[in-house]
């Protein structure tokens, strides 16, 4: 028979189907005699052992190698040897050869589809990919980012944390939670610490207390879409509390519509939506205002430099009423509360959001629904160690070696869209 394994120490003799796998018979190359380890005396031929083990899949099958060994016995003191198979995996009935293609694939597939592609069982798939996690966190740096986002994003039962490189829209890292616990010791080890100069976050206020301390040389920035987020919120209860008071036909049109213009900016209008917006302005003209008063706070971002963002903020901050818009006062506060952290988007080389990091949450929330039952670690790992999206913005760099900055962010997302990673 032709020797389709191409294994050292064994020939395959024969070949049958069984409902699940192509079945390889293989037996052992002849042994030299064992010598007993103990009494050092030759040992004696003692039957064969037939053993199986999971191989590469053949013709699209998954293949179970069944191995015929020689035993030998001692007759002095009654151990028995069998020869060593040097391509078998050291801790799975499984050749290295179809462990190392697992762990090739694992990252970029799901566990399900491998286990059903090799007829290894889930777990096992998921035991080899737990290794490569493991191997792959002990050997894989990224750059320390110089412009650092950090943001919440959704998946795997719990608000983790992103750090991202947003001069080149990389992960840098995930932790478990956004917690002191897990950024202390994120902080602590970092290295290249120093180089570290602008940190993009929410509005956080433990975070700006201790940052500092491990970052010396980083300036904070709060996230631009947190800011203008709470416009939005601001104006989403105005909108519930001037809801009521339309007429029936109007409520439904308006709240269909006037949902979306908490979340729209004007340009971004459809011709149904704007002639809610004007509906809204004849019938309940104190909510068209706080959408007014939403649309310019939004505008503060678009001047072009900090004296006149923070002049504008003034003007915008003076327009509100005595009366009423309590929501919109409410946010004037949070400004002041962060004032120097939001003004700081003007000092900073570009503008620096979270923008791509929030993009992420998609991803990862495409990730969780394919991979129901995915552990926080795998997600991670697949997130993190995405090999295509690594090679995007990594390169060598003069008398530094290889440089990896982690995965690209917008090549994560198309290939999330084009379902590679499923
Ligand atoms: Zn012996």
């Amino acid at each position: 028979m032709l020797d389709l394994l191409n294994l050292p120490g064994v020939k395959p003799v024969d070949m049958y189907k069984e409902s699940k796998a192509l079945i390889i018979v293989a037996v052992a190359d002849d042994a030299e005699a064992f010598m007993c380890p103990d009494c050092k005396i030759p040992m004696h031929k003692h039957g064969t052992r037939k053993n199986k083990f999971s191989d590469m899949p053949l013709y699209m099958e998954p293949v179970r190698l069944e191995v015929q060994r020689p035993r030998f016995r001692c007759e002095s003191c009654g151990k028995m040897a069998m020869p060593e198979l040097s391509f078998l995996d050291d801790k799975r009935r499984a050749t290295k050869r179809l462990v190392d293609a697992i762990q090739q694939q694992c990252l970029s597939t799901t566990l399900r589809a491998l286990a059903d592609q090799t007829g290894v069982a889930v777990n096992t798939v998921k035991n080899i990919a737990h290794d490569l996690i493991k191997e792959l966190e002990q050997t894989v740096r990224y750059e320390t980012p110089v412009i650092m986002g950090i943001a919440e994003v959704n998946l795997a039962g719990g608000y983790r944390c992103v750090i991202t490189n947003l001069a080149t829209n990389n992960v840098f890292e995930m932790l478990e939670e956004r917690t002191q616990d897990h950024l202390k010791p994120f902080f602590k080890d970092l290295p290249d610490c120093e180089k570290v100069e602008w940190v993009c976050t929410g509005m956080w206020q433990p975070f700006k207390l201790y940052f500092a301390e491990f970052l010396p040389n980083a300036k904070l920035v709060i996230d631009k879409f947190h800011v203008v987020q709470m416009a939005s919120e601001a104006l989403e209860e105005e909108r519930k509390k001037y809801q009521i008071q339309l007429s029936k036909d109007d409520r439904i049109n308006v709240k269909k519509s006037f949902r979306w213009l908490t979340l729209k900016r004007p340009d971004n209008l459809t011709p149904a939506e704007h002639e809610a917006l004007a509906i809204v302005r004849q019938q309940i003209p104190e909510l068209a205002i706080a959408y007014d008063f939403k649309e310019s706070f939004f505008a503060i971002y678009d001047e072009p430099d900090k004296q006149q963002a923070q002049n504008a903020f003034e003007s915008w901050k003076n327009s509100l009423p005595d009366e009423g818009m309590e929501p919109f006062k409410r946010l004037v506060k949070t400004v002041h509360n962060h004032y120097d952290d939001i003004f700081a988007y003007w000092d900073a080389p570009f503008s620096i959001t979270n923008a791509y990091t929030e993009g992420l949450n998609g991803f990862i929330k495409m990730s969780n629904r394919l991979g129901r039952g995915y552990s926080y670690e795998i997600i991670r790992a697949k997130t993190l160690y995405s090999a295509e999206a690594r090679k995007v913005g990594s390169g060598i760099r003069s008398g530094h070696g290889k440089v990896e900055y982690g995965p690209h962010i917008p090549t994560l997302l198309k290939q999330a869209e084009s379902g590679e990673l499923e």
